[in-house]
């Protein structure tokens, strides 16, 4: 693919993730009850730096990471989206406490798609995180239980997501401009 010119404007900070995060990890603690494990499960790619630092936040409870990947294919003639597994978790959920980690929440279909998977596997709880949140973007009738940031209908970069394939690194929120 070729790529066009641009540069990244930062948007949000690695120090304001950071202080959001420790806000959040205390209200998902406060929600899983204190002595049961909570399965974390991220979606990848995407959401692979956000749960590294979360699960740190959580570092007084029982927690297993699991890992998901979904794809998302838009369908030109039809509002609606096909939702595709790509991977599938490794373990089984069926009454145990879950939390779905996702980067960013924007039609909606992809974390709609995951959660109707997820909960015809009977989890006891199953709750989603997503750090950025673009409701202007919204089709599907999705909301997560926690988001870090409401965020603009920009293309945004760092902090495990990409610009075809670039940019996961970055230590901040910024958005694409292209020039
Ligand atoms: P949806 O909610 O539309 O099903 O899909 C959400 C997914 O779209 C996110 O997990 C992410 O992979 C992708 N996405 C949405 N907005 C952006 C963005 O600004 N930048 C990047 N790199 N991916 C995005
Ligand atoms: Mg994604």
């Amino acid at each position: 693919m070729a790529e066009r010119p641009y540069v990244i404007d930062k948007m949000i900070s690695a120090k304001a993730i950071d202080a959001r995060i420790e806000e959040l990890a205390r209200e998902i603690k406060a929600e899983f009850p204190v002595g049961e494990r909570i399965v974390v499960v991220g979606l990848l790619r995407g959401s692979f730096v956000f749960i590294a630092d979360l699960v740190r936040e959580l570092g007084d409870r029982d927690v297993e990471v699991d890992f998901l990947e979904a794809s998302s294919y838009g369908n030109a003639t039809e509002s609606s989206r096909e939702v595709r597994i790509l991977k599938d978790l490794r373990g089984e959920i069926e009454g145990r406490n879950v939390l779905v980690v996702e980067d960013i929440v924007d039609t909606g279909h992809t974390l709609n798609h995951v959660i109707h998977l997820l909960g015809s596997r009977h989890p006891k709880k199953l709750k989603t995180i997503a750090l950025l949140d673009k409701p202007s973007r919204r089709e599907a009738d999705f909301k997560a239980d926690w988001i870090g940031f409401e965020i603009p209908d920009e293309f945004v970069v760092g902090y495990g997501i990409d610009y075809a394939q670039c940019n996961r690194n970055l230590p901040y929120i910024g958005k694409v401009r292209f020039t």
